[in-house]
This record gives C-alpha cells, structure tokens and sequence, in this order.
C-alpha cells in the first residue's frame, strides 16, 4: 500500500536484532538496576551505523528514509531494548541538516556519522513555561563575536554521553516580537566547553532509567558561529523536526507494544492455575487480543506518516496521530501484560515492570497526549484556539 521495499525493511529488522541479542533482558534489567547508562549497546548501534541512518551518504551516512530509520528504533524496543537512550541522535540530526550552515554541516555531520560525536541532546523545555514553549525564558545576547547565555533548563537528557547540545534560547525579548513564536534562536553548544564554564549540570532522579537533567546557564560564552540558521527563526526549526520526531516515537511505541503482547501470550499460554493455562480464559485473551488489534491500527497510520514524509508530503496530520495512536496502544498493552502476569509482573526479574515504566513516559514526552489532541482539534478539524 505504502510501496516500501519489504525485504529492505526485513533485512534491517535482521541486523538490529543480530546487534540486540548481545544486549539481551538481563543486560537491560543490569543497567536498568543500576540506573546506568547502557554505555556499550549505545556504542555498538553506533559502530554498526545504525544511529547514521538518514545522515546523507555525502556527509558518511546512509542516506536513508525515516521508514528505516523508524524500523531500526521500532526494533531496538521490540527485542526489550530502549530506544530512549539513542533516540535524541535521529531528531537533533536533522535540525543541523536542515537550517545549519554549509560550513557546520560539513564540520559536524561526518564526525556525528562516524560516531566521533554525539548529538544526543536537545534543550528546549523549561520549569517554569514546560509545555509554553513561546514563552522561555533562556536568552541568549550577542556581544560582539560570542553569545552570553543565562537561564534554566529541565528535563534535558543524554548530556553525559553527548558532546553536542541544540539549545533554543531566546533572542529578542517577547514583548519586541510581532508574535511569540518569533525571536528564538537555536545554537549548537560544545558540552565540553560549556559544562563549568557558565553551564552547571544536575541530573534528576526519575521513574525510567532515563538520563536526564536540569540545566542552569550563567553567562555561558558560545561562539557567535553556534547559531543554527537565522537568528530569530527557531522556534519554526524546532517545528520542522517534530513530524519526524513524533513518527520515530511511534515506532517505538509499537516495538515496545509488540513486545508486551509476546511476552504477554508466552506466559497465557505456559501458566497453568486451576489445572489449564490461563490463556485458556476468555478473560485473559480477548484483553490480549484487543491491544494486539490495537498495535496493529497504531501501525498502519506510522506507515501513513513515514510515507508521507519520505516522499515530501505533508505529514503533520499522520505523524501526530500515529504517535498518539501508538503511545496508547503501547500503554494498553503493557497493562495486559503486567495483568496477565499477575504477581509475577511486579518481579523485576521478568522485565514487564521495567518496560511498563519505560512505556508510560511517551504519555508525556517528547510531547504529551493532551497537546497532540489540540494540534488535531485545532489545525485538523478547525476548532477554536485553546491556547
Ligand atoms: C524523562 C523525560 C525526558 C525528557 N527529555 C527532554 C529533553 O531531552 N529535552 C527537552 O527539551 N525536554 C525533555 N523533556 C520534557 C518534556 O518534553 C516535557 O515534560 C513535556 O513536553 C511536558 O512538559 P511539562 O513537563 O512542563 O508539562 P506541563 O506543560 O507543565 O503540563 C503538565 C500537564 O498539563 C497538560 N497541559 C498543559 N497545558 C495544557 C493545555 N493547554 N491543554 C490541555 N492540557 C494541558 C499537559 O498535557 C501535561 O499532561 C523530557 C521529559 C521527561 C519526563
């Protein structure tokens, strides 16, 4: 229907999965109990190219399509992996491809295709504004051949294993802008440089294992050449990613729904209570049976958006809905899962736990459910403004 060459896509899956059976449940269940970073699967998926996927083949990448790109991540979190820990490399890149400049995508997108740098991470969210972005209050002021960053972020992830940030900060104060979402800017930050020089990193206890942190700007010096594009044109470049951003999340959400409804079936069809499995109960399967039906309708619409993003069309409409439509698919069928486990479901040692958490953040993040229904009632069925 979507015209993608299956045994391409097939011959991904096989790779991704050959690279994840070294990174099996008990390695996650390790990091995931440590609350460390999975230092050594992140390297191997970059060593093998994967994280290089839609980087042009002209800067060292693959010059792939988002459909790859998003079966490679749907196939990370399939095999009980979690995507969250590489995914940021796949959206940031594309904001440098898109609004950097000859001289920066030249310097930058080979070293990031060969794994020489990471760009993992990306701060745009804010304690006191959070989902407001228009109204941040991180500024940055040119002086002269630098800019002066002060401000605060939150909830900034992966900036112990990045060595690039893409910062939006604010360039010219809201009230001399004709409309909020102008006078943000978006520059390139060396974490290396930055992080005791004005920028001060504290990470924040979480739920998920996932790395992520406040950050605190006092008069962080950059280069004036760290500027992405035109200054006072951020905001609309941080929107240019999110189509892309939100069909990648999807994939994830129906790698992880996948997994669930294995892991789920397995255990239906092996535990035996009142002398039958208990997947012989109606009451056990049709629940499972739902979020597999669930999963599937979720996948369709994924395709719909990575088709019409790789073929330039607009994909605003199906790239929210697939993420909206996946990340409750994927919610549902963690709750089967975990239920159909009973007790068991609540041991670590059976990874549903883990998983269930991991899952329930694409609720929130990148982007909560909340907003992608006002995007959908806003710009698709034309209802009033809510905000
Ligand atoms: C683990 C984790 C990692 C993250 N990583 C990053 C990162 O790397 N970079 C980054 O910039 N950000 C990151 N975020 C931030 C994330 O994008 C935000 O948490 C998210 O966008 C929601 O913003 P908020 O937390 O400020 O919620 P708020 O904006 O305070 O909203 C709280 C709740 O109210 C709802 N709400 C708010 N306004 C409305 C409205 N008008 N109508 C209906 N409902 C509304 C929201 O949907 C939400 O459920 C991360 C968050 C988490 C939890």
């Amino acid at each position: 229907m979507f015209n993608h060459d299956t045994a391409a896509l097939e011959a991904i899956r096989d790779g991704v999965r050959g690279l994840c059976s070294h990174y099996d449940a008990a390695y996650w269940r390790g990091v995931d109990e440590r609350k460390a970073f999975p230092e050594a699967f992140v390297d191997a998926l970059t060593e093998a190219g994967w994280l290089a996927a839609m980087i042009p083949e002209e800067y060292g990448g693959s010059g792939l399509g988002l459909t790859e790109a998003s079966v490679i991540l749907e196939e990370v979190n399939r095999c009980g992996g979690n995507s969250g820990t590489v995914h940021g490399q796949m959206y940031n890149m594309f904001t440098l491809l898109r609004h950097g400049s000859q001289a920066q995508k030249q310097y930058f997108l080979p070293k990031i295709a060969a794994g020489e740098l990471r760009l993992q991470s990306m701060g745009v969210t804010e304690p006191t504004t959070g989902t407001d972005t228009t109204k941040i209050k991180t500024t940055a002021v040119r002086q002269g051949d630098k800019y002066v960053i002060n401000g605060q972020k939150v909830w900034i992830s992966r900036i112990q294993h990045s060595d690039l940030m893409i910062l939006l900060a604010r360039t010219t104060p809201l009230d001399q802008v004709r409309r909020k979402s102008e006078g943000m800017s978006i520059f390139l930050v060396d974490l290396h440089a930055a992080i005791g020089h004005g920028l001060t990193v504290r990470p924040i206890a979480n739920m998920v294992n996932h790395e992520t942190n406040e950050l605190f700007f006092d008069n962080l010096e950059i280069p004036a050449d760290s500027l992405i594009g035109e200054e006072g044109k951020g905001f609309r470049y941080i929107l240019d990613g999110l189509n892309a951003e939100r069909t990648l999340i999807a994939a994830e959400c129906i790698g992880d729904g996948r997994w669930f409804i294995e892991k789920a079936s397995d255990y239906a069809r092996s535990r035996e209570v009142f002398g039958r499995p208990i997947g012989q109960n109606q009451g056990v399967q049709f629940p499972i049976a739902q979020a597999h039906i669930e999963v599937e309708a979720a996948d369709l619409m994924r395709w719909r958006a990575c088709h019409e993003y790789d073929n330039g069309l607009p994909a605003g409409a199906s790239a929210n809905m697939a993420k909206y439509l996946a990340a409750e698919a994927s919610w549902k069928a963690a709750n089967v899962c975990l239920q159909t486990h009973g007790g068991f479901g609540f041991a670590s040692e059976y990874d549903v736990e883990r998983k269930f958490r991991e899952t329930r953040l694409y609720q929130v993040a990148p982007i909560s459910t909340n907003l992608i229904l006002s995007y959908v009632a806003e710009h698709l069925l034309e209802l009033p403004r809510s905000f």
